[in-house]
């Protein structure tokens, strides 16, 4: 997926692993080698990746640095529940991206290449904040992907069409 993503990063006062200690010894769990390691990988840079994706960069079985698949799923759950990371679903995946530390936005979603292009806009929000004040609703966020196809695989797609009319 894409990783050309151009929004600032918002100060926050822990790092990402701090922050999720501080949860762990809340709820009276410990720290491990796992957990560690998932959070320095996926804290690494910011993207959109699904559960898969992640195990594709952990070393294999046998190797160090090895986290089993029930584990990443179950680490991933945390880091949500920890305020690190939100999910969404795409195409019916569970994908996750950094909350902590990163700013509110939305997404333009390409059905053809399948980059995730990331947005801000004070409008939507105003909105947003409008409609649900119109029915008494508190927002706690909201989530919205716009599907369609992105600029260059709009130019890829229409240079196809004129190269075959070309040959008619
Ligand atoms: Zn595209
Ligand atoms: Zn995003």
């Amino acid at each position: 997926m894409s990783k050309d993503f151009s929004l600032n990063k918002v100060e926050v006062a822990l790092t990402p692993l701090e922050r999720f200690e501080e949860y762990l010894q809340s709820r009276g769990m410990r720290n491990t080698d796992q957990r560690r390691i998932l959070v320095e990988l996926v804290f690494s840079q910011h993207d959109h990746f699904d559960a898969d994706a992640l195990l594709d960069k952990l070393p294999r079985k046998g190797h160090s640095g090895y986290v089993s698949r029930p584990t990443v799923y179950r680490t991933l759950s945390e880091f949500v529940d920890a305020g690190l990371l939100r999910k969404f679903e795409l195409d019916g995946r569970a994908v996750y991206e950094h909350d902590y530390g990163y700013p509110q936005h939305d997404h333009l979603y390409c059905q053809q290449c399948q980059r995730l292009f990331e947005f801000q806009s004070s409008q939507l929000v105003t909105l947003r904040d409008q409609v649900a004040r119109k029915h008494q609703f508190h927002v706690m966020g909201h989530r919205l992907i716009i599907s369609g196809i992105c600029e260059s695989c709009y130019r890829a797609r229409r240079k196809r069409v004129r190269r075959k009319q070309d040959r008619i």
